[in-house]
């Protein structure tokens, strides 16, 4: 056991050799850079300060902040808060690393896992969705029963504790949520998961929450309200994804299906069902037809203008007409005039909770079709699935000013942490640069950490030069012939990862026989199984093949034999005519300064880092990276790309 109270933070006695850390896990290794991390985290803390590390793969990152952050907690008598991307981390964090501090330092903690408010059964909700029963659901009373018998015997009373899917209408009418919930007036008060588990969280030290849970608390702490109690500090891994939580957190997504969910739950025309679904609602029922009869016009207004556009679906101030906002008004005034009278308070509450929603509809639609937000980027976009679903969306061109006021400014010290938050090798600290300009961090502390692994001796990544740049019509042949190579190369176990669906389905087309012909399983992002159940296969099957897109260049962890081979189809560029990339562009511009070397390029760079990262999860890990994309020899940024990643063998193919 190890105690540090009143002594400075001693980083050999717990990460040295013969520290505490090698006495509770023999096969623990001393690594310089573990040590250097958790120094610098320990007095980043200690000192409020912000700092950014950048931490290769195998550094050990999570005890490196995870004991600095037990020492201060405990010296100061205060929480920290710690949010990963991943639940795979949190899992990681909260099952492993942390119950085996709490063995071996000298440090009563305890560390709760924190999940959203919606994540629990309401009683108060479910014994009312049960009493009024058949009326209210388009599902079946069946589900409803069996949450009521699962709400009788879990412990948890959350989501992830269920073991059946219930559907979205019938969750979102049992949930726990705020401004829906009579607190200690309540009857369930003192069996009430969400209260209980909120008790758990107010006596913890460490609570360990994802980034989007983090951001929505943020972004209520800036009105004066909060979903996670009061927190000192706050450590953040996996930070190179906050930029894109936050872009969710600040923008506008309105959806069809946004729409109809809230109007259906009033009142369903097909199924007759839903809340009002009763006699002396006839008045307000007539209201919801109305609104959909609305919602019809305007969503349709909105795909007659995408069709038109011949742009990229970028909106104007006022490029469809408002035919909808004063029918959602109108249904909002009767529903909290109709709640005023009624005595059931149940009843009442779930009244107020819809005219709530359709208050933050209302105020959304406006807000959008006016582009009252003069730093965001305004787009429309239609899923081309059957019912080609519409969806308005804003999104803010630089969400660093939003991070940088609920986060920077109202925090002593936060540490950010990732193996991806540089864009290159840089001097004096400027290969942060990027990180810092997106996130809006402008005074901290940072450090660079390569990984501890000889990545010289456990890679080669092959350069195949001479192939056509990816956009040339030759390329797809081309790559494809060169895929089957290193394929044959490795026997399989390999990622081929790809910048967007519809290049995966292409090369999964052209390639599917040849991988039958030769007896490797191919393994298809999007073809059915969901992310999981794939990566699940992929690490059963040694010598299978995984074709993934977006969500398998990072955050996926297969060490060993299962993974022998990357192979990068195309340099990970966003799209540059997405409109919030072109208004991003656009923007830049007007700074004078050029967008590609300034954006497009280190995005590219941190993405291609993640992509390579796949690879060597161990220091027994061994294997190729491929790049078919010739810019990486042809472009003089291609270099930028080489020096950004661990130093290793590249080989340009003949
Ligand atoms: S205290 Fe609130 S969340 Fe808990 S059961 Fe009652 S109303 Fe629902």
């Amino acid at each position: 056991m190890i105690d540090f109270a009143g002594q400075d933070f001693d980083v050999e006695e717990i990460f040295g050799s013969a520290g505490a850390i090698s006495k509770g896990y023999p096969a623990y290794e001393d690594r310089p850079q573990q040590k250097q991390m958790a120094s610098a985290v320990y007095n980043a803390l200690h000192n409020h300060r912000h700092l950014a590390v950048e931490a290769g793969t195998g550094v050990g990152k999570s005890f490196a902040y995870l004991i600095p952050a037990l020492e201060i907690a405990k010296q100061h008598e205060c929480r920290i808060l710690i949010s990963t991307y991943t639940i795979t981390l949190q899992e990681q964090l909260i099952n492993k690393d942390l119950p085996f501090l709490s063995r071996l330092l000298d440090n009563n903690f305890t560390a709760v896992l924190a999940k959203g408010r919606n994540n629990f059964v309401c009683r108060r909700r479910l014994e009312f969705a049960t009493r009024r029963g058949q009326g209210l659901f388009d599902s079946d009373m069946a589900t409803l029963i069996r949450l009521g018998n699962w709400a009788k015997q879990t412990e948890d009373g959350s989501l992830s504790d269920i073991g059946f899917s219930p559907s979205p209408q019938i969750w979102q009418s049992v949930m726990s949520e705020h401004g829906n919930c009579k607190g200690r007036n309540c009857p369930h008060f003192n069996k009430c998961f969400y209260w209980r588990n909120r008790r758990r969280l107010e006596s913890a030290q460490i609570i360990v929450a994802n980034h989007a849970l983090l951001f929505s608390d943020l972004v209520l702490r800036q009105q004066n309200v909060s979903i996670l109690p009061e927190y000192r500090y706050v450590i953040i891994d996996e930070a190179h994804n906050i930029e894109h939580v936050a872009e969710d957190h600040f923008g506008l997504n309105i959806s069809d299906g946004r729409v109809s969910f809230i109007l259906n739950g009033l009142y369903n025309q097909k199924t007759k069902k839903g809340l009002l679904a009763r006699a002396e609602y006839a008045e307000a029922v007539e209201l919801v037809k109305s609104c959909q009869n609305a919602q019809a016009d305007f969503f349709k207004a909105v795909g007659r203008w995408f069709e038109a556009d011949r742009g990229n679906g970028s909106t104007r101030p006022g490029f469809v007409s408002d035919c909808i906002s004063e029918h959602i008004k109108k249904l909002r005034l009767g529903l909290a005039k109709l709640a005023g009278g009624i005595e059931d308070a149940d009843e009442k509450f779930e009244l107020l909770r819809f005219a709530e929603m359709l208050g933050g509809l209302e105020a959304d639609i406006k807000s959008f079709l006016s582009h009252d937000d003069k730093d965001c980027v305004h787009w429309v976009e239609s899923e081309k699935n059957k019912r080609k679903t519409i969806t308005l969306q804003s999104a803010p061109l630089n969400p660093a000013a939003n991070i940088k006021k609920c986060l920077f400014e109202e925090f002593e010290s936060v540490i950010l942490t990732s193996a991806t938050l540089c864009t290159g090798e840089g001097k004096g600290g400027q290969e942060f640069n990027y990180f810092a300009e997106r996130n809006g961090l402008d005074d901290f502390d940072k450090l660079k950490l390569g990984s501890p692994f000889d990545y010289q001796k456990q890679v080669v990544m092959y350069i195949e030069p001479d192939l056509p740049e990816p956009n040339a019509a030759a390329f797809a042949e081309a790559a494809a012939e060169k895929i089957r190579k290193y394929i044959k190369q490795t026997s399989g176990s390999a990622f081929v990862l790809f910048t967007s669906y519809q290049m995966l389905q292409q090369f999964a087309e052209m390639l599917g026989d040849w991988f039958s012909e030769n007896s490797i399983e191919l393994l298809v992002q999007g073809a059915g199984a969901d992310r999981a159940e794939l990566l699940r296969r992929f690490k059963e099957d040694t010598g299978s093949v995984l074709f993934g897109t977006d969500s398998f260049w990072q955050g996926v962890d297969v060490p060993g034999a299962a993974l022998s081979n990357v192979i990068i189809t195309k340099l990970p560029f966003a799209v540059p005519t997405h409109p919030l990339i072109a208004g991003r562009i656009e923007h830049i511009k007007t700074k004078g300064q050029n967008p590609f070397f300034s954006y497009q390029l280190p995005a590219a760079i941190i993405k291609f880092k993640q992509g390579f990262g796949r690879l060597i999860r161990s220091k027994t890990d061994t294997g190729i990276v491929v790049v078919l994309d010739s810019r990486i020899a042809s472009k003089g940024y291609g270099r930028e790309f080489i020096s950004a990643i661990e130093k290793c063998r590249v080989e340009m193919a003949d």
